[in-house]
């Protein structure tokens, strides 16, 4: 039975390292598409800012266009001031005119109002992307990091199913299915020292007689209170034997 007891040892040791392997298999491609989303994210924010900005741009010019397409006609129209001859058509032309420039007066401030939008979203895509140039080359350097560790871990994982492997083929039949139910009720604790009749588990009392059978190591002894397999240590042993 100690042999068993040693066998056991090993393979909850195994197991809590293959555990914390398979924490980390989840961990980090997690971690890694996190940082990379946030370099995402941060890309189309100032991708959309961009596009509002060339929207406002595409308006900024068809204002300008009107604009001057206005000064043309308002030039033109001054000019033939000039070669009319009746009252009733200089005045309608000068109407015109009149019309004509308090639109271009609207159109200018318009187009102010336009260029402060736009100047706002220069200064806003500039800080954001500023932002985004620090922030990527961290994350980047994260990323590469993890997928190093990833890496290592992936290779670590195999070898060491295997050794689970090996260490369950040395373990009685029966044992096995005890230690899996035992290992994952108390979170990978299985087994327990048990000392001058104590379980050093969960620190309750041990049986007189059960823990006699546990000096002796004839079978396979739980503690009554928290279910893990007891043991005692050699001098334990030696010391019942002799005194
Ligand atoms: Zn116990």
């Amino acid at each position: 039975m100690r042999e068993q007891i040693l066998v056991l040892e090993a393979l909850q040791q195994i197991d809590l390292e293959l555990s914390e392997l398979e924490i980390h298999l989840i961990e980090y491609p997690n971690k890694i598409s996190n940082l990379e989303e946030e370099i995402k994210s941060s890309k189309e924010t100032i991708q959309n800012l961009t596009d509002q900005k060339e929207d406002l741009d595409k308006t900024r010019e068809e204002i300008e266009n009107e604009i001057s397409q206005n000064e043309e006609s308002i030039k033109k129209s001054e000019e033939k001031l000039f070669e009319i001859k009746t009252h009733k058509e200089y005045q309608a032309l000068q109407k015109e005119i009149a019309e004509t420039k308090k639109m271009n007066s609207d159109h200018e401030e318009k187009l102010l109002d336009e260029m402060e939008k736009i100047e706002t979203l220069e200064k806003e895509i500039a800080e954001k992307s500023e932002k985004l140039a620090s922030m990527e080359s961290g994350n980047q350097e994260k990323i590469a990091e993890y997928k190093l560790e990833l890496e290592d871990i992936k290779v670590a994982y195999e070898p060491k199913k295997k050794q689970k492997e090996e260490a369950i083929q040395k373990l009685d039949p029966e044992i096995f299915p005890l230690y899996e139910k035992i290992f994952k009720k108390n979170n990978g604790e299985v087994l327990a020292i048990a000392k001058n009749e104590v379980c050093t588990g969960c620190y309750m009392n041990v049986p007189a007689q059960l823990f006699n059978e546990i000096l002796t190591f004839t079978r396979i002894i739980q503690c009554p209170s928290c279910q893990k397999i007891l043991y005692c240590e050699e001098e334990e042993k030696s010391e019942a034997q002799t005194g």
